[in-house]
């Protein structure tokens, strides 16, 4: 009972929330494509921490793959590649509020598409994505598909290395699109930061550029930012998320079916 209570009350708030929201921002990390399937790599894995021997930081570092190419892409076709996730519910909610005019920008940390595959338009994607990547040469792109099928290190036509459009530990994230993300965060009334521990850099920074009253946090375990938020969730981000009511979209479905009730 007590829980339900509680549900009930965060519920409230949220969508109120919500409903006096018209310029949200979802600062979303690994936490939200976990509910899609795709692991959080820097998570404990013991069979794949024997199978590979160094940590996925490590591998994931500019340092190894100018080291070990051969490792690195080994890593990354087989360990960042998801290409049959599907979008969850909290992806899908995400574009229909945008859809409906709620929310401006959706800021990740993930790479894996899925906001995008959701029908999310204005995604900044802090550390890159999957689907793009550079010959290092001539500069033409090569999307995941194609990356998942090779072996060894991907070689261009023109014999060029292959080189994903993911931010690696030790390189600098896009300044042009951190401007963009810090200036959605200003702008915001609202700002939903899911799944992320707040713990990886830029996302304690960026986050602190919000000096509105409505800062909520959804996370399934504390992430000892607790106190930062005026509303705190401790729940999946795909059951709390899929309990907003975006306005203009619910008054469709009673009415569709008084009208097949006549018929
Ligand atoms: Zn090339």
């Amino acid at each position: 009972m007590a829980d339900n209570l509680e549900e009930k009350q965060w519920r409230e708030k949220l969508q109120e929330m919500v409903d006096s929201s018209s310029r949200i921002v979802f600062f979303g990390g690994a936490g939200v494509s976990t509910e899609s399937g795709i692991p959080d790599f820097r998570s404990r894995d013991g069979l794949f921490q024997q199978k590979y021997k160094y940590r996925p930081q490590r591998i994931l570092s500019r340092t190894f793959y100018n080291r070990h190419p051969d490792i690195f892409y080994d890593f990354y076709r087989e360990r960042m590649l998801y290409l049959d996730a599907q979008p969850n519910i909290a992806h899908r909610k995400l574009a229909e509020m945008e859809a409906a005019g709620k929310l401006t920008a959706v800021i990740t940390q993930n790479i894996d598409g899925l906001h995008q595959k959701a029908g999310s338009k204005n995604v900044l994607e802090i550390h890159g994505s999957v689907h793009r990547n550079y010959c290092r040469i001539c500069g033409k792109v090569y999307d995941a598909a194609y990356m998942k099928h090779t072996s060894g290190v991907p070689v261009c036509s023109c014999g060029g290395e292959i080189k994903p459009d993911v931010v690696l530990y030790e390189e600098r994230l896009k300044t042009e699109l951190m401007r963009e993300a810090e200036r959605y965060i200003r702008e915001a009334d609202m700002i939903i930061i899911a799944g992320t521990s707040l713990a990886v850099y830029p996302a304690a920074r960026l986050v602190r550029y919000y000096k509105g009253l409505k800062r909520v946090l959804i996370n399934r375990d504390p992430t000892g930012m607790e106190q930062i938020a005026q509303l705190v969730i401790h729940d999946s981000i795909g059951k709390v998320m899929g309990q907003i009511k975006v306005e203009g979209m619910e008054q469709e479905a009673p009415e569709q079916a008084a009208q097949e009730q006549k018929a």
